[in-house]
């Protein structure tokens, strides 16, 4: 087995696998030592183990353990620990599968975030390199500047020689800045792109939406519990917004899956242009989308899906080749604020029965639960 696949294995596999071999090492250790006749060929041969644990007297009863009573003390232990934690991981692996994955999932949006925020300081700090070569550039000129100056003024050859050598060593002094410069931008070009290896790893493992790149469900279900958690024990709110684009079926139907795409594409840039900070858009499947709010009360979440709700409405779409008119496009919303105490999956079912209201109030609205 590969180190690669051991590291797969839950710890509650490794568990009852060790525990396995454990109980057969203890096995085998009390046979040789319970043998007369030590030989690991016979062994094998079950029908000829002699087990000697007990004497037999002459009329063939049980009148003495052969072992030291330690011993039996020991090597019940052993196996009694042994059968314990071959049961504690057989329970573990069999009801703990989901843990496994949820661990799993975490360490992945973990990591997506630690990239993320590595990404957002390496490209400050090429932000900061360039504006150091601006800057660089800048005092260059104004030093030509004065040369320029000096030189219409210079009146005497040592001081034209005086003028040469200040334009040589300010050259070199530029030259070796921007060769520094040149390093240290090559570093930092060298660290985006192992990053951007690491988030296209991070994306492929299944974090995010292949069609709109937002967030995807199941990152979602890693992520609104601990939202959930964090507003709980602060007390903070948390608001969130399920959306459903209307008629989408209809959309596809007519135009095609790859206009579909390109809607839902359109919309979850709406969603990531209205929300900020914190708040958080995932693609919750098909045509659906929650938006996470944290420190969001009831009314804010309101307002945000109205501005959304609105803003997909005034849009006019149009088939990009073909010039076909698709007409206008509009979605449906539920909106909800946690409640004290309340667990992640209530939260969502709220918010999903406020759509479903919204669906069957006519599409194309925002309501909330009060
Ligand atoms: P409603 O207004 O009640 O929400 O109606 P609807 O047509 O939007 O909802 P319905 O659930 O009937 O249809 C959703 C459609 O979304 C069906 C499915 O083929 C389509 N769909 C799901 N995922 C994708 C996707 O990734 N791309 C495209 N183009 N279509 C998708
Ligand atoms: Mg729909
Ligand atoms: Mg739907």
């Amino acid at each position: 087995m590969s180190t690669f696949a051991l590291k797969q294995l839950p710890t509650s596999a490794l568990t009852m696998f060790v525990s396995i071999i454990a109980l057969c090492i203890a096995f085998m250790v009390w046979t040789l030592f319970m043998r007369a006749d030590l030989d690991l060929i016979s062994l094998t041969n079950w029908s000829d183990v002699s087990w000697q644990i007990a004497e037999v007297d002459s009329r063939g009863r049980l009148v003495r353990l052969g072992s030291h009573p330690f011993a039996l003390a020991l090597l019940f232990g052993f196996v009694t620990a042994g059968c314990l934690s071959f049961a504690w991981g057989a329970w573990h692996f069999f009801n703990g599968k989901g843990q496994t994955q949820r661990e799993a999932d975490e360490k992945l949006s973990a990591k997506l975030e630690k990239v993320g925020e590595e990404l957002d300081e390496e490209v400050l700090l090429v932000m900061r390199l360039l504006k150091q070569h601006l800057d660089l550039s800048g005092s260059h000129s104004e030093a030509l500047e004065k040369v320029s100056d000096s030189l219409l003024a210079a009146s005497s050859p040592e001081r034209i020689r005086s003028i040469v050598q200040f334009l040589i060593d300010e050259n070199n002094r530029v030259k070796s800045e921007v060769n520094e410069l040149n390093i240290r931008l090559q570093l930092s070009q060298q660290q985006i792109d192992k990053l951007r290896v690491s988030l296209s790893d991070s994306h492929r493992l299944g974090m995010l939406d292949a069609v709109t790149s937002l967030k995807n469900r199941h990152w979602l279900e890693v992520n609104l519990p601990k939202e959930v958690q964090t507003a709980t024990d602060a007390n903070d709110p948390l608001s969130i917004i399920m959306a459903d684009v209307d008629h989408f079926k209809r959309i596809n139907d007519t135009f095609g899956h790859a206009v579909g795409d390109e809607i839902l594409r359109r919309f979850a840039e709406l969603l990531s242009k209205n929300i900020k900070g914190r708040d958080t858009a995932a693609r919750y499947g098909g045509e659906e989308f929650v938006v996470i709010l944290p420190q969001t009360k009831l009314a804010g979440a309101k307002n945000l899906g109205e501005q959304i709700r609105s803003e997909l409405e005034c849009k006019k779409w149009m088939h990009h080749r073909t010039g076909q008119p698709i007409g206008k496009v509009t979605a449906s919303f539920g909106v909800a604020e946690l409640r004290s105490g309340e667990g992640c999956d209530d939260f969502l079912d709220r918010a999903d029965a406020k759509l479903y209201e919204a669906k069957a109030n006519g599409r194309n609205c925002v309501i909330i639960d009060e």
